[in-house]
């Protein structure tokens, strides 16, 4: 229950075994959204990172036996159970930072029972961090496909109808991106999934613009996620849709990538920018603080509207905008004590927790978070 303090004594016995807990002198905030992550993925690959910085190229890195293609082969031998258990490890530190609720891709199984496999793990996963599913088999075309992008596409377009019917995700996602996927194909590939009954998102202008914002916005995309390269037409095209940006500063640190997206004209036009972590093996950030800090430092968002990028814009990206974000009458109850009496601080102060309670759904899940 949200309300004025002498209400919520007024209706105390609504509650007869609730907890008190004294927040004096600290802020209170809506739980964090990260309405983006591939977090459900076996293995880590931290040795790129210094071949990376002697200069090798993301083909270097592949044709060494790295990058997602490793990341594919460690992941396809899990089961469901294994695969719980990874996604439920990283759940435990994004919560510890603060995420309430997020968002999980498939994406590195890219077979049909694989992918399949990392949904089920997202819907079997026990933890209190709610998660939304949205299913990426087209994320990459694995090697098996070699040239024939458009029989795995196919093979992916057919597992829609299972995926809708098994209730294993809420969205459907691909990369539109040169030399992956074509617009052409993500527009076959997000037609199939709003006929049988997905959400839809799109990766779009993170290297090159092919138009697939447009094109995301067109077909009523829920979120267009990267943006880096997005220009005028594309963020007019999400303004009059309401599909919403979501940016990910992350990404563009572990990419070396000195460019930013287009912000100050985002919000200029008013358009609900959401954050997030982009969690996968190649950009392993798991909070959102780290992210927000980001957002102000190199991205020049305000405090302000980092915070509202991390609760109620996230929220919306996933469609949970009615229930998520807001400490609000009707809302869910996840919200987080901090550390200090302003929410300025988590982004000031970089590289610390300043969580210092979790509560999620009403329940307290964590309580005197360490730095
Ligand atoms: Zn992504």
């Amino acid at each position: 229950m949200v309300g004025p303090e002498k209400g919520v004594w007024e209706r105390a016995d609504l509650a007869p075994d609730a907890v008190c807990i004294d927040c004096g002198g600290k802020a209170v905030v809506p739980g964090f959204v990260d309405p983006h992550t591939h977090a459900v993925f076996a293995g880590t690959r931290e040795g790129e990172l210094a071949m990376k910085l002697r200069g090798a190229t993301y083909l270097d890195i592949l044709s060494s036996g790295g990058g997602i293609l490793r990341t594919v082969r460690e992941t396809r031998p899990l089961d469901v159970l294994s695969l719980t258990r990874e996604l439920e490890r990283h759940l435990d530190i994004m919560m510890a930072y603060g995420t309430t609720c997020a968002e999980v891709k498939s994406g590195y199984g890219l077979t049909t029972e694989s992918e399949l496999d990392l949904l089920k793990a997202v819907r079997a996963s026990n933890h209190p961090v709610e998660r939304v599913a949205t299913f990426m088999g087209p994320h990459a075309v694995p090697p098996e496909y070699s040239g024939r992008s458009e029989d795995f596409l196919e093979l992916m377009t057919s597992l829609l109808p299972t995926i809708k019917e098994q209730g294993l995700a809420d969205f459907a996602d691909i990369f539109c991106e040169k030399g992956v996927f074509t617009p052409e194909q993500s527009r076959r590939f997000l037609t199939a999934a709003k006929d049988a009954g997905l959400g839809t998102k799109i990766h779009s202008d993170e290297i090159e613009n092919l138009g697939g914002t447009v094109l995301g916005a067109g077909l009523g995309a829920k979120s267009a996620d990267h943006l880096l390269v997005s220009g005028e037409k594309d963020l007019l095209a999400l303004e009059a849709s309401g599909t919403v940006p979501v940016l990910l500063p992350a990404t563009l640190l572990t990419l070396f990538e000195e460019k930013i997206p287009p912000v100050k004209r985002m919000l200029e036009l008013g358009l609900p920018i959401a954050l997030a972590t982009d969690l996968n093996p190649n950009c392993m950030c798991h909070s959102m603080q780290f992210v927000m800090a980001l957002a102000c430092y190199r991205l020049r968002m305000t405090p302000h509207q980092v915070l509202a990028a991390s609760t109620v814009n996230a929220a919306k990206a996933i469609g949970l905008d009615h229930r998520k974000g807001r400490l609000a009458p009707g809302f869910d109850a996840d919200l987080l004590v901090l550390k200090e009496g302003s929410f300025d601080h988590v982004v000031y102060q970089m590289g610390t927790n300043h969580v210092d309670t979790v509560i999620i759904g009403g329940r307290c899940q964590l309580s005197g978070v360490r730095h």
